[in-house]
């Protein structure tokens, strides 16, 4: 036992670790309500996985009382098999190739230790303790610079064999529409994530400084403050954006309700989180929305929630997939 701190006294608990693009966070976790103590930050390594494994180490040796967990979850940005082997991860500078991740961490912390991808760690958040608390069914939409979703059925995360369900932000709504980082066209993302919402507005104004958006976003990226200044300021070309976003993301949800028989979507990120509920009724009244789930499925926001990757992960732990 260490010293007094009641952060490594409490019993039974996990440690979470969220590992993103540019940060690593470790938090100890409470696995039965979510509640978390203990915080370590550090940067994300860009030379590649062994590396960033290093690094996941680190930060959670630096909470005091480490070795008192029972197990570690963590989440990261990319697919990641049920034997816990993760990547590629695009947004990670080097991690170019999949790796045995758990296997890894767990000869390195002698403790059990489960892998998932950083979205469904979101998503099994959201179901257990935020919005979506309650429901056996539902699924998961979290808006950001791409778009990502998590599948939970039956009370379940949906994984897949190879990690790759619940990846809604390639989903085509429009054969041979915009351009996509995945070298698609027309898919989810182009139209409700951040950089496609960016890349489109570059291409409408064609660099004229006086069109509204591009004046407000200039050489910066688009972020979704932009958007909001523009539609408050009645821009047209913000409006025609949104509106775009919405019906895509209508359509895809529209689709998945009826082939899934979804009671619920939690919906999340981005764009969703600044609009709020006037964005989730473009969504339910879009022509787009159609299918059995228009009329039964019901759209909320994501409770969004302080550190859900890292308190999803420490969930994926003591109920893995
Ligand atoms: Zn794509």
């Amino acid at each position: 036992m260490t010293k007094g701190n009641p952060e490594v006294t409490w019993p039974g608990s996990v440690i979470g670790v969220d590992v993103g693009g540019s940060k690593i966070l470790a938090r100890f976790v409470d696995p039965d309500t979510g509640a978390a103590r203990g915080r370590v930050k550090k940067n994300t390594p860009t030379d590649g996985p062994l590396s960033v494994i290093d690094c996941i180490v680190n930060t959670v040796e630096g909470l005091a009382g480490w070795q008192e967990a029972a197990a570690i979850g963590v989440g990261v940005p990319g697919p990641v098999t049920p034997d816990g082997t993760a990547g590629p991860c695009p947004n990670i500078v080097g991690w170019d190739e999949p790796v045995q991740l758990a296997a890894a961490l767990a000869d390195r912390f002698d403790k059990p230790v489960v892998v998932s991808n950083d979205v469904n760690c979101g998503a099994i958040a959201e179901h257990r303790i935020g919005s979506g608390r309650g429901h056996a069914d539902m699924l998961a939409i979290f808006v950001g610079t791409g778009v990502g979703g998590g599948l939970i059925l039956d009370n379940k995360l949906v994984v897949g064999e190879r990690g790759m369900v619940g990846e809604i932000g390639h989903l085509t709504v429009d054969p041979g529409g915009r351009p996509c980082g995945c070298g698609g066209f027309g898919h989810l993302e182009t139209y409700a994530g951040r950089a496609g919402i960016d890349n489109e507005m570059r291409r409408r104004t064609k660099g004229d400084a006086n069109r509204y958006l591009l004046s407000l976003v200039g050489d910066s990226q688009l972020k979704s403050r932009h958007i909001a200044a523009g539609l408050e300021a009645g821009d047209e070309l913000s409006a025609q954006l949104i509106d775009e976003a919405a019906d895509a993301l209508a359509r895809v949800i529209g689709n998945a309700a009826t082939l899934l028989d979804l009671p619920l979507v939690v919906l999340g990120g981005g764009i969703v989180d600044r609009l709020g509920e006037p964005f989730l009724d473009q969504i339910r009244t879009s022509d787009h929305f159609g299918g059995a789930g228009a009329d039964f499925t019901e759209l909320v926001l994501a409770r969004r929630l302080d550190d859900a990757g890292a308190v999803g992960a420490a969930f994926l732990v003591v109920d893995p997939i």
